[in-house]
């Protein structure tokens, strides 16, 4: 009975360390910018030693954000964010984009409001991707450019082979669009689709396209006994229920061990088979270590996450100048998302901006389980938020009003008016209405 009470008071503790140390960034980032106004900053040729940040979504953008912001003025460290990705690329919205027509535009945000409000030369954008990193060095795998550092983040998150819709794995926002509007004309053809995967992007993809599809057979294999299973007992309930109510096929403690394209089935392991027309694939997301597995085997974990120190530089004392966050990071967050891997960001860039001033990095991480709120949309027009610690949980069921749900407010994260991005200037054939 206490238990409600409890978990109030704790996310109220949450909330406000969250709100001290964000006061204290933001601080400390409008103390350099008066400083640099006063008395001026280094310029771009003076700050020639780098930190490189590998990869820029939720954690290496948020980190080279707030290491440009922090550096004092003077510094002659500059941020190198190397990233392939034309946009960021909004995963929240991908499994109801994939469904759901007129959006796609949306899921792709325009990269530039880092670059403009840091001095200039604190921060060089290469769009590329890294091929190998070395003692001292990362090269890229493009222009085959060589690129010393100091410090490096790797952020490189986690992927899945078969792309959407958890990743869109095109790196250009015309080809990701192509992607998601092909897996809204594959759902739109089909008669029975089979989702494969009860997690938040399956549960999201199968209660949408049986909401815009009622007269569609949309199956839900999981492997588990409920799904969401990483949760609390009322999320998976509520999961369920609204699977039933509507009308979603749900088939649990099961695994799809053959999908036959042409025959238009996919057997199940019980050696049950179902027709499917259209299978899409929710599982299968691997941290991508690669990049570090040659320069430091040791610091790779089992699960293929780089383990890490408390201050987040990797686990290996060769290396104290290499920091990893994000989804790549082996945090033993319970359920990784993109506040956990923006607070491991911020960890590393205090402690970046520490080491670059002289001193040594003293911030660590500590899980926090608020960091695990989730907001699982069960249908077009509804959702229930979900926050809970292991012992107790906090269930908001809400309406949902808006069809692109909450990508605008991501864009103002970004520094971008929603939805004007010059890149599709030019490229209606496939822009949203
Ligand atoms: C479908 C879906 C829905 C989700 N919904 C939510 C939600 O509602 N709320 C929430 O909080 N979290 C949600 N998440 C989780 C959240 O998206 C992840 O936790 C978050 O993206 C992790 O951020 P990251 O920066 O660590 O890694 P990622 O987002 O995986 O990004 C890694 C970046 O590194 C780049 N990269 C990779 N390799 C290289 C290389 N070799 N060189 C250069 N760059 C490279 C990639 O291009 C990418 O931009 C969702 C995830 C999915 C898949």
């Amino acid at each position: 009975m206490l238990q409600t009470p409890r978990l109030y008071a704790k996310l109220v503790g949450y909330i406000i360390v969250t709100l001290f140390n964000e006061l204290r960034r933001y601080t400390n980032a409008t103390l350099v910018r008066q400083q640099a106004r006063l008395l001026g900053s280094s310029s771009a040729t003076a700050r020639d030693r780098n930190i490189v940040v590998i990869g820029a979504s939720f954690a290496g953008e948020h980190d080279a954000r707030l290491v440009s912001a922090s550096l004092p003025p003077r510094s002659p460290y500059r941020v190198v964010v190397i990233e392939p990705n034309s946009h960021f690329q909004f995963t929240w919205v991908l499994p109801r984009f994939c469904v759901v027509k007129g959006h796609e535009d949306k899921a792709f945000i325009p990269y530039g409001g880092l670059v403009s409000k840091v001095p200039e030369g604190a921060v060089r954008w290469v769009k590329d991707r890294v091929g190998e990193v070395r003692e001292a060095s990362v090269s890229l795998e493009g222009s085959g450019e060589h690129i010393p550092y100091e410090m490096l983040v790797v952020a490189t998150g986690s992927g899945v082979q078969g792309g959407l819709p958890s990743r869109v794995n095109e790196t250009d926002k015309l080809e990701g669009m192509k992607r998601l509007q092909a897996m809204q004309a594959g759902i739109e053809k089909a008669d029975t689709v089979v989702v494969v995967g009860g997690g938040a992007a399956g549960v999201e993809v199968a209660t949408d396209a049986k909401a815009l599809y009622p007269d569609k057979t949309i199956v839900m294999v999981h492997s588990r006994s409920a799904l969401m299973h990483r949760f609390g007992k009322g999320l998976q309930d509520a999961a369920l229920k609204a699977m039933e109510r509507l009308g979603v096929e749900t088939i649990l403690e099961e695994r799809v061990v053959d999908e036959d394209a042409g025959a238009g089935t996919v057997t199940l392991r019980s050696g049950r088979k179902i027709s499917c027309d259209f299978f899409i694939n929710c599982t299968g997301q691997k941290p991508l270590s690669d990049l570090l597995s040659h320069l430091s085997p040791s610091a790779i974990s089992p699960t293929g996450h780089i383990r890490i120190k408390p201050t987040l530089q990797i686990g290996d004392d060769n290396f104290p100048n290499i920091y990893a966050c994000g989804d790549v990071a082996d945090t033993k967050t319970p359920n990784p998302n993109a506040r956990s891997a923006m607070r491991q960001a911020a960890v590393v860039a205090d402690n970046i901006v520490r080491v670059a001033t002289g001193k040594e990095p003293c911030y660590t991480y500590n899980n926090m389980w608020a960091d695990g709120f989730i907001k699982l949309t069960l249908g077009l027009d509804r959702s229930v938020s979900h926050i809970g610690d292991g012992r107790s949980e906090l269930l908001f069921p809400g309406k949902e009003t808006k069809e692109e749900l909450m990508v605008g407010m991501c864009w103002w994260h970004m520094g971008q008016k929603a939805y004007e991005d010059p890149y599709m200037d030019g490229k209606d054939g496939v822009k949203a209405d």
